[in-house]
């Protein structure tokens, strides 16, 4: 999978790829990433990308002039599957929607910043417009790489354990069940019996039951839309 990425602070964006699980899926070349300089495509002076609105208003706009020459340049070299904007107002990001991206080939990701981008960008350009919860960041380039951990995981290869993605939240519409690891007492803190019996049989059923409780404690709506299933 091909991942580009249109910002104007791609040294932001550096180190969520440059460690632990992305690092690898980099290195083992199931995923490429490009950090894409937007001031790199603007032909106006001193590498300006953005402007004041028309009619006024606080907060400036990524103009789209250098948005269409980054994304012109980049369609001549490669097809791309989606152009996705990252946006507060767009869709929000669920498991779901990551399972979807992970099965495409090159993506285009677009981080906005200040008031966002000229809205002829998401009228012609943008394709999908993706939100990552309902508050507003400084700038989308943190939401792109929340989008890109949650899809880049899920390409085969990537985690060791290839039915660990699976057994996460929200892959079934259920929560995770609890963890535990060593020591299996703390404190006088025990890890519940069940889970060091050794039963396989025993330990999913617990789990599952785990997971369904969960849900309905903490997330009815799941645990419903689960039900319904
Ligand atoms: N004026 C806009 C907010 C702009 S925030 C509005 O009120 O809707 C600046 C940029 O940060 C946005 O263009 C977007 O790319 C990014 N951003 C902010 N919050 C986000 C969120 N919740 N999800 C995804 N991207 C977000």
């Amino acid at each position: 999978m091909r991942i580009d990425i249109i910002t104007i602070h791609p040294e932001l964006l550096k180190s969520p790829f440059e460690h632990s699980i992305l690092k690898r899926a980099i290195e083992k070349k199931v995923v490429e990433v490009n950090l894409i300089d937007l001031r790199d495509y603007t032909t106006y002076k001193h590498n300006q990308v953005d402007d004041y609105a028309f009619g006024g208003g606080a907060g400036m706009v990524l103009m789209i002039e250098p948005i269409a020459n980054c994304l012109k340049a980049l369609k001549e070299k490669n097809t791309y599957d989606e152009i996705i904007y990252t946006s507060p107002d767009g869709e929000l990001l669920q498991q779901s929607t990551c399972n979807y991206f992970s099965t495409l080939k090159n993506i285009i990701v677009l981080c906005g910043h200040y008031k966002g981008v000229d809205e002829r960008v998401r009228e012609h350009f943008v394709t999908k417009e993706i939100s990552i919860g309902d508050y507003v960041l400084s700038g989308g380039e943190l939401a792109a790489a929340v989008l890109c951990d949650g899809i880049i995981r899920l390409l085969p290869g990537v985690l060791n354990d290839e039915t660990s993605a699976l057994t996460d939240s929200f892959q079934d519409d259920l929560l995770a069940p609890p963890v535990y690891t060593r020591p299996a007492e703390y404190n006088g803190w025990k890890v519940p019996d069940i889970l060091t019996s050794g039963h396989t049989a025993n330990i999913e059923k617990w789990r599952h039951e785990k997971s369904l409780e969960r849900t309905k404690e903490r997330r009815p709506e799941l645990y419903n839309k689960y039900g319904k299933k």
